[in-house]
């Protein structure tokens, strides 16, 4: 997704009211694969345009998760993080530099270690589509 037009045509596909805030959040968030904090879009909107207010990027993001374009991440405990990745996946994150990566565990592996955290911790909920995230 490179340009406005084909953003617009995007928003507008799932039937989303077009605005100045969220073209532009659309924009940074859409032009790459990443992962990042509503404050760190909130900065780079704010650096081109000041008028938008923290509170529109923050409802902004929000907006986009409830209608699935994002994802919340719960990959570290620091900071709320969004993905533009909205399909399935587990993640790495190096603690050092708080750099998140996309990582694919393969299925059944997967299946066989949550099985086992599962047996071992029977109070913790069953979610078929639990995600992995793995800290070095
Ligand atoms: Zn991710």
């Amino acid at each position: 997704m490179k340009t406005r037009a084909e953003l617009v045509d995007f928003l507008k596909s799932r039937g989303l009211r077009i605005s100045l805030p969220k073209l532009e959040i659309a924009a940074h968030i859409f032009k790459s694969h990443r992962h990042f904090t509503a404050e760190e879009i909130f900065r780079e909107i704010n650096a081109e345009y000041p008028k938008v207010s923290r509170a529109t990027v923050f409802n902004v993001l929000n907006f986009f998760v409830e209608h699935g374009l994002l994802k919340k991440v719960e990959a570290r405990s620091d900071v709320q993080l969004f993905d533009s990745n909205t399909e399935d996946h587990d993640h790495v994150v190096v603690d050092a530099t708080g750099k998140i990566f996309d990582v694919q565990i393969p299925e059944r592996e997967k299946l066989g270690f949550l099985e086992q955290i599962w047996a071992n911790n029977p109070h913790l909920p069953r979610r078929h589509n639990a995600s992995v995230v793995v800290h070095v």
